[in-house]
C-alpha cells in the first residue's frame, strides 16, 4: 500500500473525523461537551486511520453497530428529532436530514428550540392535548398533527414519541419520529369525500341499495332500504341479509345466495315484493365485485312503470285494433317523415304491398311524388301536400278527386308535444259512395222542390180557376136562369120572336160556357203534360183563310182582319186542332182588345230560316204574325201573360179567363215552336214560329 503525502493524510483524517461527527449526536446544549466530544472523536478517527494504515486491524462489533445505527438514523426517510428531557422546555438536540427535508428547517435553525414551532398558529388541534399529556407523563404516544413547513405550507405529521430512560430510571430524552402523511391524509380526505358523495347519491336513489358480502351479510345499506323496514342504516351492517323477518327479506336472501353460488357476474331481474301489505314490482340489479367476494345490489320500485306500461299496452292494443278496423287510411309520420303508424287500409288504398308493421321507421318523404298519379290533378296534389306540410295547420275534410273518378276526403293534423313539432297525421277516406248519395239526394231534393213548386202552382191554378169560374160562369148561368124563368112564366104572353130571342140567349150562354170549359180542359191537359201534336198534311193557307172568315163572322164583321200569305204554304204538316187553338185565340184576342173597326193584320209566311252565310239549307218554318191596334200590354206584364189565368191590369174591364194564351203557348211548344209578343204602347203583335220538320214534343 502506498503512503499518502501529508496533505492527503490530512484530508483523510478530516474525512474520518467529519463522518464520525456526522454519525454522532450533536450535543449543542453543552458547548464544552461538544468540543471535548469532537476532539475525542477526531483523536479516535486519527487513531483508527493510523491503525488501518499500519496494521489494518478489523473494527469491533460494537463500533460497527454504532456506526451502522448512526448511518441508519441519517439515511432514514422519517424525520427524527431528539429532545433533551432533562432540560426545561424539551430543547431539540438532534434532527436528522429527513427532518430538514420534511420541514424545510435546517438543523442549525431548530437545535435548542422546542418543536412546538412546527404547529404554527394552528393551535386548535385535539391531538396536541394528547401529545402534551404524554410528554408530561413521560409516556409514548402517536398523534397526527397539522404542521407547517418553513415556507408556511401545511403537512400532516404522524408523530411517534418515545421516552428514553437511563439505567436509573430517569427520563433523559424523547425521540420523535416524524412521518409526512400529507399524501395519505389527502387521499383519505378524497376517499372520504368520494364516500360521502357516493352515500349522498345512493341515499338520493329512489331505490333500495345494499352491499353484501359473499357470506350473505350486509356491508352497508342506503337510507331508503333501511327506511323500508323502519330501521337506521347502521342496524344492517354485518347482519345476515335475511335477519328481518319479512317475506321480501327472505326472498332477497334466497336470490343473493343463488347469485353468489353462481358464476354470473351480474343479474337483473324483475320480482314482486310485498311492501306494506301491497305487492310491488321491483327491478333488481346486482353486480359482484372484489373478486366475487362482495356484491352491490340495487332494487328499483317499477310498480308505477309497470302499471303505465300495462296501460300503454292496453291503449296500444286498443289503438291497433281501432286502426286495423278503421275504414279510413291512417298514416302517422315523425318530423323526419318516417312512418310511426300506418294501417292496412292505407296500404290497400295506395297499393303498398309491404305489411304495415314492416313499414314502421321507413322514409315516406317521397310519398306524394310516388302517389301523385292516383289523383286527377297530380301536380296539384304534390303542391298541396307540400303546402300543408309547410303550414303545419290542421286541415279537415279536404276533398280530392282521383284519376279513376273516386273521391277521397283528407285530414291533416300536425302533432306538437309541448309546442315542439314532432310529426303529423294523415287520414284518407273514400267518400265516393257518400258523394254519389249526396248527388242523388240533391237530385231528389231538386225533384222534390220541383214537385212542390208544381203542387203549389197547381194549387194556385185551382184557386185561380175557382175564382175565374165563379166569375165567368156566373154571367152565362144567370143569363140562362133569367131567360128560362121568363120563358116559363111569360112565354104564352110573348110573341114567337121574343121567345126565340130568349132561347138564343140561353144557347149563346151555354155555348160560351162550353167554350170556357173547353179552354179549361185544354189548359188542364196542357198543364198535365198530355198535350201532344199530331201532324197531318194541311193546306195551311186555305185553313187560315177559312178561320179568318169564321172569326169575322162570329164577331159579326165588326173588325176587318187583313190576311196575307208569303211563300208556299199549301203543303204543311201541322196539328190542325192545336193550330186552330193557337190562331183562334190570338185572332179573337186581337179583336177583343182593339177598338171596333180598327185594323187587324194576319200574316202567314212559309220560309226557310237562314242559319249562316253559307249556302247550306236552313230550317223550314211557318211564321204567323197577328197585329192589332188595341190597348197594348203594360211593360213588365208581357212575360206573365202566358201563365194560367193571368190577365193584364189594363184588361180588367174586358171579359176573359186568362187561359187563352196559356193554351196558345202549350200548343206552340207541342210543335217545338216559339211565341213572342211585342207591344209598344199602342197595339200588340204576336209572332208564332213553328218548325216544319222537327220531332214534335209532348207538352
Ligand atoms: P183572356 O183574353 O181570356 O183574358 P188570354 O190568355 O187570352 O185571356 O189573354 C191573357 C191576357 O193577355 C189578357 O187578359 C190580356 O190582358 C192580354 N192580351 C192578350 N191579347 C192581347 C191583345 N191582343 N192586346 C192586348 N192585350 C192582350
Amino acid at each position: 500500500m502506498a503512503i499518502a503525502p501529508p496533505g492527503v493524510f490530512f484530508n483523510n483524517a478530516l474525512g474520518y473525523f467529519l463522518s464520525a461527527l456526522d454519525a454522532t449526536m450533536v450535543l449543542q446544549s453543552d458547548v464544552e461537551v461538544w468540543q471535548w466530544f469532537a476532539l475525542l472523536m477526531g483523536a479516535i478517527a486519527l487513531f483508527f486511520w493510523l491503525r488501518q494504515r499500519r496494521f489494518s486491524p478489523p473494527k469491533t462489533a460494537w463500533e460497527s453497530n454504532v456506526h451502522l445505527r448512526d448511518r441508519a438514523l441519517a439515511a432514514s426517510c422519517n424525520g427524527i428529532v431528539i429532545s433533551d428531557a432533562r432540560q426545561p422546555d424539551l430543547p431539540v438536540i438532534y434532527v436528522n436530514p429527513a427532518f430538514e427535508r420534511i420541514t424545510g428547517y435546517s438543523a442549525a435553525e431548530v437545535l435548542g428550540k422546542n418543536c412546538r414551532f412546527l404547529k404554527g398558529s394552528d393551535c386548535d388541534q385535539p391531538e396536541l392535548t394528547q401529545l402534551r399529556a404524554a410528554l408530561q407523563a413521560g409516556k409514548p404516544c402517536i398523534v397526527i398533527l397539522r404542521n407547517y413547513r418553513r415556507d408556511g405550507t401545511l403537512f400532516w405529521n404522524e408523530l411517534s414519541i418515545s421516552p428514553i430512560y437511563d439505567s436509573s430510571g430517569t427520563l433523559t430524552h424523547f425521540i420523535g419520529i416524524q412521518t409526512d402523511v400529507t399524501e395519505r391524509k389527502q387521499f383519505e380526505a378524497a376517499l372520504q369525500q368520494a364516500k360521502d358523495q357516493m352515500r349522498a347519491i345512493l341515499d338520493a336513489v329512489p331505490g333500495v341499495v345494499s352491499w353484501i358480502n359473499s357470506d350473505l351479510r350486509y356491508i352497508e345499506v342506503n337510507r331508503h332500504l333501511a327506511a323500508t323496514f323502519n330501521l337506521p342504516p347502521e342496524d344492517f351492517v354485518n347482519q345476515q341479509i335475511g335477519f328481518i323477518k319479512h317475506r321480501s327479506s327472505a326472498q332477497f336472501a334466497e336470490l343473493m345466495a343463488h347469485f353468489f353460488a353462481s358464476s354470473t357476474a351480474e343479474i337483473s331481474q324483475e320480482t314482486v315484493v310485498e311492501v306494506d301489505n301491497q305487492e310491488r314490482n321491483y327491478l333488481l340489479v346486482a353486480q359482484k365485485y372484489d373478486r366475487d367476494r362482495a356484491a352491490f345490489s340495487v332494487g328499483i320500485d317499477i310498480t308505477e312503470r309497470k302499471q303505465a306500461e300495462e296501460a300503454l299496452r292496453a291503449t296500444t292494443s286498443r289503438l291497433t285494433a281501432l286502426m286495423a278496423n278503421l275504414q279510413a287510411s291512417v298514416l302517422v309520420k315523425d318530423e323526419w317523415q318516417r312512418v310511426v303508424l300506418i294501417n292496412q287500409t292505407f296500404c290497400d288504398t295506395f297499393g303498398i304491398a309491404t305489411p304495415p308493421s314492416e313499414l314502421i321507421g321507413t322514409d315516406f318523404s317521397e310519398f306524394s311524388e310516388q302517389q301523385k298519379c292516383r289523383f286527377a290533378e297530380p301536380e296539384k296534389f304534390v303542391q298541396r301536400w307540400t303546402e300543408i306540410l309547410k303550414n303545419r295547420q290542421v286541415v279537415t275534410n279536404e276533398e280530392l278527386l282521383l284519376a279513376d273518378g273516386r273521391t277521397f276526403e283528407r285530414d291533416y293534423v300536425p302533432i306538437f308535444v309541448e309546442e315542439n313539432y314532432c310529426g303529423n297525421l294523415w287520414m284518407y277516406r273514400d267518400i265516393t259512395q257518400r258523394k254519389q248519395a249526396e248527388k242523388a239526394l240533391l237530385v231528389t231534393q231538386e225533384e222534390l222542390r220541383q214537385a212542390l213548386a208544381k203542387e203549389k202552382e197547381l194549387n194556385e191554378l185551382k184557386s185561380r180557376f175557382i175564382s175565374m169560374t165563379s166569375h165567368e160562369f156566373r154571367t152565362p148561368l144567370s143569363t140562362i136562369l133569367s131567360s128560362a124563368e121568363l120563358l116559363e112564366h111569360y112565354r104564352h104572353k110573348w110573341t114567337e120572336e121574343k121567345q126565340l130571342s130568349h132561347i138564343q140567349r140561353i144557347q149563346i150562354a151555354v155555348n160560351h160556357m162550353v167554350h170556357l170549359l173547353n179552354d179549361v180542359l185544354i189548359a188542364g191537359k196542357a198543364e198535365a203534360g198530355k198535350l201532344e201534336a199530331s201532324r197531318t198534311r194541311l193546306n195551311l193557307e186555305k185553313f187560315c183563310r177559312e178561320l179568318v172568315e169564321e172569326i169575322q163572322l162570329s164577331s159579326q164583321n165588326q173588325h176587318e182582319i187583313a190576311f196575307s200569305c208569303q211563300g208556299k204554304c199549301t203543303d204543311c204538316y201541322l196539328d190542325e186542332k192545336l193550330l186552330r187553338q193557337i190562331l183562334s185565340n190570338l185572332l179573337s184576342n186581337a179583336l177583343k182588345y182593339s177598338p171596333l173597326g180598327s185594323a187587324v193584320t194576319f200574316q202567314l209566311a212559309c220560309q226557310e230560316l237562314t242559319v249562316d252565310n253559307n249556302c247550306s239549307q236552313g230550317e223550314q218554318v211557318v211564321i204567323f204574325q197577328i197585329q192589332d191596334q188595341g190597348i197594348g200590354i203594360p211593360v213588365g206584364e208581357r212575360e206573365l201573360l202566358f201563365d194560367s189565368f193571368y190577365r193584364a191590369t189594363n184588361a180588367s174591364h174586358i171579359p176573359g179567363t186568362g187561359l187563352g194564351l196559356t193554351i196558345v203557348k202549350r200548343c206552340v211548344e207541342a210543335h217545338g215552336g216559339q211565341i213572342s209578343v211585342n207591344s209598344t204602347g199602342v197595339g200588340t203583335t204576336f209572332t208564332v214560329t213553328l218548325p216544319m220538320a222537327v220531332e214534335d214534343r209532348k207538352i
